[in-house]
């Protein structure tokens, strides 16, 4: 690798020989010290028997590493400028295929491999969108090494009843043992944004098959649609009769007025029990 893409000359460079500049809206806040790309190549555990998906390889800083040192790396980026930037800046790698398109979007079917990992440097707009697709997906990811805004981060470590504590933590607590990799200042992205980083590592829980736990992830994630609201209220849509809530709460041991974020996963999976129990009888 001669000069790397990660540094302020080069990032400068390439915008302005494109006449193109960093898309606030779409997230764009390239990594330029390429000790930090090295760190999270340490931390990934890349090898030649594994493949990557990067979501957002933006112009290329963390994708020629991945390319150097993983078996193949599907790359998966929004911006038409920056696919053009990257098949510019990344010419040299015969082992990355690049997929114009919005990852929310994206099929993740058209990646076949059974030896595969994410890494990336999630857009900060829209990192839960893109956390519960990988965590919901069918792909069987060996580990998912991201990095996200410390107040993202925070989500994963929060216990209910704080602020923090959404159907986000919950699902991702059940399937991952998930571990705060490392800070990254705000200094060492072009341009600066507000809040520092964090790098995280979500490693795959045994036991655990998402398929199965489907419907009870969309039923958490619908306690919380109205963060304000009682839980009692959020269930009005999801149940068939809304006279028999406070009798399933009850059952449930939980009081009429509780709110989603004041509820634990074993708290979720007893009231679904018995609303499917009792719903299913009818
Ligand atoms: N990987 C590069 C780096 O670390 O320097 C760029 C990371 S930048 C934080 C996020 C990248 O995600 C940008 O290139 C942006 O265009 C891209 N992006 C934003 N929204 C996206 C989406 N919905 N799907 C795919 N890529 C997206």
């Amino acid at each position: 690798m001669s000069q790397p893409i990660a540094s302020f000359r080069k990032v400068q460079e390439v915008l302005l020989a494109h006449g193109m500049y960093a898309k606030k809206h779409l997230g764009q806040n390239f990594i330029i010290d390429k000790n930090i790309i090295d760190k999270i190549a340490d931390v990934a555990k890349l090898d030649q028997a594994m493949d990557v998906l990067e979501i957002g390889p933006g112009i290329g800083a963390l994708t020629e590493v991945l390319c150097a040192q993983a078996k193949h790396v599907y790359a998966v980026e929004i911006d038409k400028v920056m696919v053009s930037i990257l098949k510019d800046t990344c010419s040299a790698c015969d082992n990355l295929t690049i997929f114009h398109e919005d990852f929310l979007k994206f099929d993740l079917n058209l990646i076949q491999s059974s030896n595969i990992m994410v890494c990336a440097n999630l857009p900060y707009y829209v990192t839960s969108p893109i956390l519960f697709k990988l965590f919901e997906s069918q792909q069987d990811f060996k580990r998912i090494v991201v990095m996200v805004q410390k107040e993202v981060a925070a989500r994963f470590k929060a216990k209910k009843d704080t602020k923090q504590y959404n159907a986000l933590s919950i699902i991702a607590q059940a399937c991952f043992e998930i571990t705060e990799a490392f800070e990254i200042s705000r200094h060492v992205f072009y341009p600066k944004p507000k809040v520092a980083s964090s790098l995280l590592i979500f490693e795959p829980k045994d036991g655990v098959d998402i398929k199965t736990q489907q419907p009870l992830f969309d039923f958490i994630k619908q306690c919380f649609r109205f963060r304000r609201k009682t839980l009692a209220n959020n269930l009005k849509d999801l149940v068939v009769d809304p006279s028999q809530i406070p009798s399933y709460l009850r059952q449930a041991n939980l009081s009429e007025t509780i709110r989603a974020q004041s509820c634990d996963l074993h708290d979720f999976t007893t009231l679904f029990k018995i609303i499917n129990q009792n719903e299913n009888e009818d």
